[in-house]
Parts: structure tokens; sequence; C-alpha cells
């Protein structure tokens, strides 16, 4: 990988949209989650070139081509690798360390930020923790009064800045950052009349928001003083932090949404630091605004299950009904949890504890309940005008889901609920240019069989374990199969020595990360045949599958294998050492033999 540093790597694929990228070389077209294509890589008259989205790869069924957008823009462009990472990092607006120190500045000028973030997140904490001037005071008392005791204060790294206009700024100098540096980390307000600067946030209580790698990316900050015009203010937008594109707590919580497989989605800091004081440890917070695609990506690193909790105050119902589409589009499967009005999480569970929190996050419902449910209760359903209006504001919204087998169900749904005819649905579907029935690609029949198939595929390859390949196609599918799969299955129990390499490499980022993602999975392989199998194997929607039996019968089989292959194994043994006379040896593998054939 050359000079390019591997973080930097993973930003350049993160930030560049694989559709686009594609679509600007080649024609694409939208068939249901999916984008197809003729392959620009073997000449065809069909299109067999699928582009897929959430999972950021492509794979072409004809020439078995597949990879990642780096590994779209080296086969097209024909680049290196260093020189592909270096167009897309132009497209994205990523900085590359580069020998030309203009840039090389611009990216250490990053990671300068970052330790001045980290700095500056000890310096409010101390304050706060061992501060002994009446501010403080108030500051715990306020943090007291609101049910946060210190630990919650150390857990996740609250802190107190001073009612003062150096404070921040000095201990960044002191610490030997420089001017620019202070300035840029947003930290500080420039002076307008002079030179200099000063401290953004004072007299305030600090919440330091970190990226999913527990590194220091932004503030929150909250009034103390009534007098205060607003209530929280936020980090500027920095070279580290762009709002919209990061989860507050998701570095506390990607284990608990792997576990849980969902998450729950709150607004602010409170809403999030409760629940997980309660045992509730699946939880982030959007701070304010709508759910943005990146956010939704970030997510879907970990899982597919989004439940969305806000307060039904206006603004919770206008965030909530916004970010809804982008949802659907992104192919998640999301509830909404609702509390009363005047309630936030924070409220809620201090009032009426956990379980009964718990009890509100089981009976969310879906999206399609809760949209319709706001339409009717905002237009009469009695009236012919009143149907007509929540038809059409449901119809896009439905058309949205990826999945047909789920749109149809919708559609019919919405139709018995308005009690209209399925027809006059489906016509005024129709008439607002709802998708076109297109094919799709039929929800596999028999999991096992359609693994053979695959493999059959591979050009010049033996054919691979359908049970092992199906294994590795839920692991890539959904984390939380990752988590399982590490606890009974050694890739030494694999027999297919690719899926075994893949595997274990799988295994490797899972435990680093907390997830893995498919597009960075594949740049860790230089062999095209083992890039085409990952992308292959990600290809395939399995979510309207039975995952768990799946899942259970592929574990069954490769154990069974695995203790089939052991048992050949000490067979072997044993007859060598009864050959050589080696007596206590036999009787050594005669038990191992009998714990296997028990076990
Ligand atoms: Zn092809």
């Amino acid at each position: 990988m050359g000079l390019i540093p591997e973080d930097v790597i993973q930003q350049v694929i993160d930030r560049t949209n694989i559709v686009e990228l594609i679509a600007s070389y080649i024609p694409l077209k939208k068939t249901g989650g999916n984008y197809k294509a003729l392959c620009p890589f073997h000449n065809e008259k069909t299109p067999s070139f699928v582009v897929t989205p959430h999972k950021q790869i492509f794979h072409c069924f004809g020439c078995h081509e597949g990879g990642n957008a780096l590994g779209f823009v080296m086969k097209h462009e024909r680049l290196g690798f260093a020189e592909a990472v270096r167009l897309l990092a132009g497209r994205a607006g990523v900085m590359i360390p580069e020998s030309d120190p203009a840039v090389r500045v611009k990216d250490d000028l990053r990671q300068r930020i970052f330790q001045a973030n980290e700095a500056v997140v000890e310096y409010y904490h101390r304050n706060l923790v061992a501060g002994k001037e009446p501010e403080v005071k108030l500051a715990r008392d306020y943090l007291k009064s609101r049910s946060i005791d210190l630990d919650c204060v150390k857990r996740f790294r609250i802190g107190y800045a001073y009612d003062a206009w150096d404070g921040a700024a000095a201990e960044l100098r002191q610490k030997g950052f420089s001017a620019e540096e202070i300035l840029k980390s947003g930290l500080v307000v420039p002076r307008e009349k002079s030179q200099g600067y000063y401290d953004r946030f004072r007299g305030r209580v600090i919440f330091p928001i970190f990226d999913y790698r527990d590194r220091a990316l932004a503030f929150g900050a909250r009034a103390l003083k009534k007098d205060d015009k607003a209530k929280y203010i936020n980090s500027p937008e920095t070279v580290l932090y762009t709002k919209g594109q990061h989860l507050y707590g998701l570095n506390w919580a990607k284990d608990a949404i792997v576990r849980e497989d969902a998450v729950i989605v709150v607004e602010g800091y409170m809403d999030l630091i409760r629940p997980v004081l309660a045992g509730i440890g699946n939880v982030v917070a959007s701070l304010g605004t709508a759910l943005t695609v990146d956010h939704v990506r970030l997510i879907r690193r970990y899982t597919r299950n989004i439940i969305m909790l806000f307060d039904m105050d206006t603004a919770g119902q206008a965030a909530t009904l916004r970010s809804l589409d982008t949802l659907l589009e992104e192919d998640m499967n999301v509830r909404v949890a609702a509390l009363a009005d005047d309630e936030d999480p924070d409220s809620f569970i201090l009032k009426d504890g956990a379980e009964a929190f718990r009890g509100r996050i089981k009976q969310a419902i879906s999206l399609f309940d809760f949209k319709l449910s706001r339409l009717t209760a905002a237009h009469n359903a009695h009236t012919i005008e009143g149907r007509a209006v929540i038809c059409q504001e449901m119809l896009p919204t439905i058309d949205k889901i990826p999945s047909e087998v789920v749109r149809d169900g919708y559609v019919r749904e919405l139709a018995s609920r308005l009690h209209i005819p399925e027809d006059a649905v489906a016509k005024e579907r129709r008439r607002l240019g709802g998708m076109a029935v297109a094919a799709r690609p039929r929800v596999e029949q028999d999991h096992l069989n359609s693994g053979r198939a695959v493999h059959q595929q591979v050009s010049g390859r033996k054919e691979l374990s359908p049970e092992e390949s199906l294994l590795l196609k839920l692991m890539l599918a959904e984390p939380k199969w990752v988590a399982e799969a590490r606890a009974v299955i050694l890739p030494e129990d694999l027999r297919d020595d690719v899926i075994r390499r893949i595997v274990a490499k799988v295994y490797e980022v899972f435990d680093k990360e907390k997830q893995v993602g498919v597009a960075a999975l594949v740049n860790l392989f230089d062999d095209g045949a083992v890039r085409s199998i990952i992308t292959r194997l990600a290809q395939d929607d399995l979510v309207l599958n039975d995952q768990k039996r799946m899942f259970a019968d592929c574990v069954r089989s490769i154990k069974g294998f695995s203790r089939k292959a052991e048992r050949q194994r000490l067979r072997d043994a044993m007859s060598a050492a009864e050959k050589a006379g080696d007596w206590d040896a036999v009787r050594g593998f005669q038990e191992q033999f009998n714990r296997i054939i028990k076990g």
C-alpha cells in the first residue's frame, strides 16, 4: 500500500459513492436496491455487471471481475493502487500526505487537531473533577440535579469550561500548539477587531464527541447560566468534524449494537447517557439533526435494524418524518418508538425505570405504521379527499423500499387500511410514477444449492464448499454473524483454503473494528480471484431468509466435517503408532478419538 496511511485509504473509500463513481464512466440502470450495466470489462449484450450501493462494491456475473471503488478505477483507468487512491481522494476531497510539502502540512494538521482535541478533553475533564472554584461547584451541582454522578462524568469524559476568555486556548499554547492549529481546532473564536482569539466555550458543561475509533472530534457545550441565549452550542465544522457525518456515542455503543443486532437512535447527549447508564448500551445520538445518508452508512457497518426514538414534539415529528425515506432507500429495517409529548429518554427512565423503557423499545412500530398513523391523525381518512392525500403521501415512501415483496405487501396493507380497492392504489402508484414492476433478483429458495451453483461459475477453480461460502456470505451480510461465528468456528475448521484465508481476515478486522466493511475487506487481498469470491458472496440479499436457521445449518455441517477430518487424522495416527508398537501413544489417540465421538 506504499506510503499512503491505512486510515486515509479507508477515508477515501468511505467518502466515495461507488454508484456515482461508476455512473460517471458507464450508464447504470436501477433495478431494486442495485444498479445494472453492460460490463465494461468484457463484451456482452445483456447486462451482468451489478453495483451494490449498500456494500459499496461491484461484481460482474459474466467475467467475475469484482471489487470496490478503488478496484474499479484501477481496472478501468489502468492505474496502480496509489494512483487510484489519489484519483478518488481528489474526487472526495480527502487529503493524502504527500512529498509535496503543502499537502503534507494539511494532513499533519488533522493529526495535530486530534491531539489538540484530546488535550482539551482532558483539560475540561480535570476542571470539572478537581476544580475548587464556586463556578465548578455550580456545574457539579447542576449535573447532580440531573442525576449524573462522578462515575458517569468519568465514563463519558464530561468536562467543564471556565467562564473565562483564555482557558482552553492557554492550555493549548502551553502544550505547544501553534496559533494556526488552535484557530483551526474550532475551540476558539478569532477576534474581529484585533489579532488573536478567545475561548469558544465559556461557563459550560462540556460533552466531548468521539469518532467510532474513540478519537475526539468535536465538543458539545451546555449553558449553566439562565441568560445564555443558546442552551447547547457545538464545535463548528473543522477539518475533522462535519455536521451530519458522525454519531455521538458510537464509540461506546458498537459492541452492544452488534450484540443486539439493532441500534436505538436518540436525539441529544442526555438521551444517550441515561439509557447507557441503565444498561441499555446500543444507543447513538444524532445530536438534533435528521439522520443523513452518512449516518445510515455508519450504522449499517454494525446492523440493519434501526429503532428511531424521538420525543413527539413538533421538531421530533418533522425530524423523524424527514429521515424516514433516507432510511428506506438505504435498505434499513426501521421501527419507530414513541414517548409522550413532554418526555425524553432521560426523563422517562428517571421516572419509570429501565424496564419500562425497554418495553417502549419492544413496542416500536414499523415505519409504515408510524407514518400512516401520523397522516391519519392529520387528515380525515373518512373523506375521499383525506384518503387521497394519505395515499399520495404514503406511496412515494413505499416505493423507496428496495424489496419488491415488502413493497407489494405495504401497497396491499395501505389499500385495506384506507378501504380502497387494491387496483385503485396500484393505479395511483403508476400515476405517481412509482417504479415499474422490474425484474428483481429472486429470493434464494434453496440457499445451499445456490451456494453450490455460484462456485461452479468461478472459472478455473475447484468448487467451494457450499456451507462454508454461505457462512462467509452471512458474515458479510451482518456483523452479528461474525460475532457468533467467531465463538464457534475457527479458521482451521474450514476446508477451503481461500475461504479460510478470508474468514481469518474477517475475524482480524472484526476484533479491531467491531465491523467488517466489504469494500475495505477486498482491499486486503491482492488476488483477483479472492476479491471476486468476496464481492460475489456479498452481492446476495439475505434479508428475507431465515438467517438464524441458515447460520445454524452451516455451523453444524462445518463442525461435522471438521470432526470427521479430525477422526480420520486420529485413525491414521493410531495405525502409525500401532505399526511402531508405541502403545502409550495408541491409548492417547484412542482417548482423543472417544472424546470427539462423544462431543
Ligand atoms: Zn464482465
